[in-house]
């Protein structure tokens, strides 16, 4: 009986749960609570039971009626508020909703661009980890502890001996300990430094670029950037070197491009110049060669970084770096 009882409201509950027409519930309720349902027509048959369990069987077979009763309520609830109401049924002939479709970052847009120019010129592309030990990351490009150029590199750090790397350049020193020149390959990938303002985020992407070879010369490395400026921005751009420091190149120069948003006359993004700064570059430092095992009587190359960012910036006429990643699909539909 009481295992019948307990079949019987399983099967009861399955049936209710699966019942998706209003239109079914009444059948269902006639079938199992209605007067001559089949709840009633087992308590009735509750009288062939030996009379010292039926108070038990009789409480039983009442909570399972009022447990399938409020199942029910619930579930009449539920499909009435699912239900359109009269006249607001689904029309058919309406056509189908159009997701809106994603598009690339102008950032990405940017950085698959300058990879394009520059395998186009023959250089491999080579990814690295975010991050670098501090060997790689200072040490091997001839940045010691406590030299100042540390300073300038705000790193955030993992651990003592960890850090997320603060430039792309740690590829060059991987690439040239596992091979030999001729060498020639760009490292695109994020960069992080502990910075945030109209021209600085947190994490900004940089494409670094080297050669190795014999008899590179710095005007090797003049012909390939201007090569690239010619195709990024325009091939009438002027382009100008200028003296300057890092550690890992010597002679080294920042490389200005005649300014793209008043053409050299003055403006606030040129600060009245009429010159943009674009990319840093220089030839390797023979101690960075020592590093990695080269010699550098045999061999000389170039070595160039640029912020993918600023170039996107230059290129949209975009004055806050930020608005990159505020993720405003105002600001990213427009490319
Ligand atoms: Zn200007």
């Amino acid at each position: 009986m009481e295992e019948e009882l307990q079949r019987l409201r399983n099967e009861a509950e399955a049936r209710l749960a699966q019942i998706t027409d209003p239109e079914e519930l009444e059948p269902f309720r006639v079938e199992y609570l209605g007067r001559k349902g089949r709840f009633t027509g087992l308590m009735r048959s509750l009288g062939q039971a030996p009379a010292e369990d039926r108070p038990r069987l009789g409480k039983l077979a009442n909570e399972s009626r009022a447990a399938l009763e409020d199942a029910f309520s619930a579930r009449r609830e539920a499909l009435a508020a699912a239900a359109p109401a009269a006249g607001q049924r689904p029309d058919l002939t309406l056509p189908g909703r159009r997701f809106p479709a994603g598009r690339m970052h102008p950032v990405s847009q940017v950085m698959a661009e300058i990879c394009a120019i520059f395998a186009g010129m023959g250089f491999a592309v080579a990814e690295g980890p975010d991050v670098e030990t501090d060997f790689y990351n200072f040490e091997a490009l001839n940045i010691p502890p406590h030299h100042p150029a540390r300073a300038m590199h705000d790193t955030f750090y993992v651990d003592a001996g960890r850090l997320l790397r603060t430039h792309t350049s740690p590829m060059q020193i991987r690439a040239m300990e596992q091979a030999r020149p001729p060498l020639r390959m760009i490292a695109p990938g994020k960069v992080y430094r502990c910075d945030s303002d109209i021209t600085h985020t947190p994490m900004f992407h940089q494409v670094e670029g080297f050669l190795v070879d014999d008899k590179v010369s710095f005007a090797d490395l003049k012909g390939v950037l201007s090569e690239f400026i010619a195709r990024v921005f325009d091939p009438q751009t002027a382009i100008r070197f200028r003296p300057s420091f890092f550690p890992f190149t010597e002679p080294s120069a920042e490389v200005d491009i005649g300014c793209v948003i008043c053409g050299g006359k003055g403006c606030r993004v040129c600060k009245q110049t009429g010159w943009l700064e674009i990319l840093g570059a220089g030839m390797i430092d023979p101690a960075v060669f020592a590093k990695v095992g080269y010699d550098p009587e045999e061999y000389s190359g170039f070595a160039f970084g640029l912020g993918v960012e600023r170039i996107a910036m230059l290129r949209y006429g975009i004055n806050d770096i930020r608005l990159f990643y505020e993720n405003d699909l105002r600001f990213l539909r427009q490319f």
